[in-house]
Formats: C-alpha cells, structure tokens, sequence
C-alpha cells in the first residue's frame, strides 16, 4: 500500500440518503445509493445498487450481458433469489442468500449476470464495488465464491463477516485496503452492540423490517427497508436495534485520500485509466470475451467528453 493512499474519516453523523432508480430490465429497478453528488464513497466502497425484491414474470428475468470492469471488486450479496455469474476467465457460478460473490477486476474482466433458470424465487439483494487502492488497481482479475463465511448470534441477531474484519472475526474474501462488510438480520428483533474501527467511514443499508441505532437520533427514525444512511466515522463501536424481521448491510473502510474517478462500469485513480478502458472495450483488446453467455456484449456508451466523470 502506498503511505499517502489513506485520508481522514467524516465526523460521525446519522445521514440518510435517497437513491435514484435504475433500470436494469425486465422489470428490474435497482435504488442505486452509490455514488452520488452528496456522497461518492464510503471508504473504499464507490457503488451500492439495491436489488428489488422483484418477481420476475414467467420466462423473464435478469439478464445484463457482457460488460467490461476496472480498477474495483464486484460484490453481490442476496437476501432472497438467486443470480448466474459468468466471465471472461471461465467461471460459471450460480449465488444464493448467504453466499458471497467476488470478481476481482484488476486490469479488466468482462461478465455477465443472469437469473438462472428455473429460479422463480423473487430477486433480492445488493451489489457493491470496492474502489481498489492505487497500489492494486491494475491487479490480475480473479473470481471467488465464498458459501462458509464467519458468523455469530448475539442478543438474538445473526451477524455474518462477508468482507473485512469486524468483531475479531475475518472473512476469508480478498480484499486490498482495509474495510468491512457485514450482514445483521433478527427473526424477532434484538441489539446488538458492535466494536468499530475509527478510522473508518460507515454506512448503513437496510433491505427489511427497520434498524435504529440506539442513543441516536434519526429522521426518520428508525430507518426503514430499501433505506441507506451515512454514519461518518469516528465511532469506536455503535448499538444496532433491529426490529422483527429486519435485515442490514454494514459497510464501512477507511477512506482514500482522494476520490477516485467512476464512469460507466470502470472505476480509477486517473481519468486516463478508464478512458484507455473504453478504447480497449470498443476494439476488442484486453477483455477476453464471456464465453458461455449466449448472446452479444454491451455497448459502451459515449465518453462523456469535457463532462466531469462522476
Ligand atoms: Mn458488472
């Protein structure tokens, strides 16, 4: 890692933040969380889509077709359904609730993401990118499938580590600057109070029921599902209450020095990286083609020009 690569946490804050819809197709709209004008990172994290729940109509269902990525991880993480994965290294891998899905970019991978078939389960879950740290952003692109991640029960609610470290316990899931990503669900509601790195920046995301944190006020509070809210950092440890039913993601990491630049599905530390990017995609070098997907890649759209890259 590079001495410099790191910056200063935000003060601790309870902010919540609206998303704005995205169409992904077939009926799919994701609440997209990540990155937007009142916030581009939480840490290291750059990107939060917040899948439905959505039930397919028969015969239809997710399909985003080959599309390149850099400079960042994928991670996708469901509460109910099931997702197909294939890329341009060869690996086919089917996800369900519980389970962890990383790709690993690096300098370039293509994938694809499907609803499998047969699966008439409603669609729900998140996807987050982690923004690599400058030492790592050209790294070999990987793919890993984690199903035996490292959880815990206290006070009622099931906690599981699916990046990152939290709690003294650390998921297996490679990661290259230090961050957490961790799961907290309650079939009748419980607290649970969490030791937090403050140096890190945080975010909540709720997909069910509602989550507080308690001796905080919110508004409005508590925070309900298909919610995001920005914790700031600072916070040595908080007290999550969730309600019945309720289920959450914790995002948090220390933050870059410098914000890093998105734009489509490329992510850099210099402009010049994702738009060598985009060449290569339009020509057909670098990204290895998704073999077994059955059907034709993505058009990138337009370099945004003079326009400032998100
Ligand atoms: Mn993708």
């Amino acid at each position: 890692m590079i001495a410099d690569e790191f910056g200063a946490a935000a003060p601790a804050q309870m902010t919540p933040l609206a998303g704005r819809s995205s169409d992904l197709g077939a009926g799919l709209l994701v609440n997209r969380f990540l990155p937007q004008r009142a916030l581009r990172m939480v840490g290291p994290w750059c990107f939060l889509d917040l899948m439905g729940p959505v039930t397919f109509a028969p015969g239809t269902g997710l399909d985003v077709a080959p599309h390149p990525h850099i400079g960042l991880q994928t991670v996708t993480w469901l509460a109910s359904g099931a997702v197909l994965h294939k890329d341009s290294l060869g690996y086919k891998q089917e996800i369900a609730p519980g389970e962890l899905n990383l790709m690993t970019a690096g300098a370039g991978i293509a994938h694809s993401e499907e609803s499998p078939a047969g699966n008439s389960e409603p669609l729900f879950g998140v996807q987050f990118w982690v923004a690599l740290p400058r030492s790592a952003e050209c790294c070999e692109p990987s793919f890993e499938h984690l199903s035996d991640l490292p959880r815990f029960e206290r006070n009622g609610v099931q906690a599981c580590v699916i990046m990152g470290s939290l709690e003294h316990l650390m998921s297996p899931a490679r990661c290259y600057s230090p961050l957490v990503a961790a799961e907290f669900s309650s079939h009748a509601g419980g607290a649970l109070p969490l030791a937090l790195d403050p140096v890190f920046d945080h975010g909540l995301c709720v997909l069910s029921g509602s989550v507080s944190l308690r001796g905080e006020a919110c508004s409005p509070r508590p925070l309900g599902s298909g919610t995001f809210c920005f914790l700031g950092g600072g916070r040595s440890g908080l007290e999550l209450e969730l309600s019945a039913g309720a289920r959450c993601v914790l995002l948090g990491g220390q933050p870059f020095a410098k914000t890093i630049k998105v734009w489509w599905n490329f992510v850099g530390h210099r402009e010049e990286t994702l738009r060598s990017a985009l060449d290569d995609w339009n020509a057909q070098r670098r990204f290895l083609p998704v073999k077994a997907y059955g059907g034709s890649a993505l058009k990138a759209p337009p370099w945004p020009g003079n326009a400032h890259l998100k």
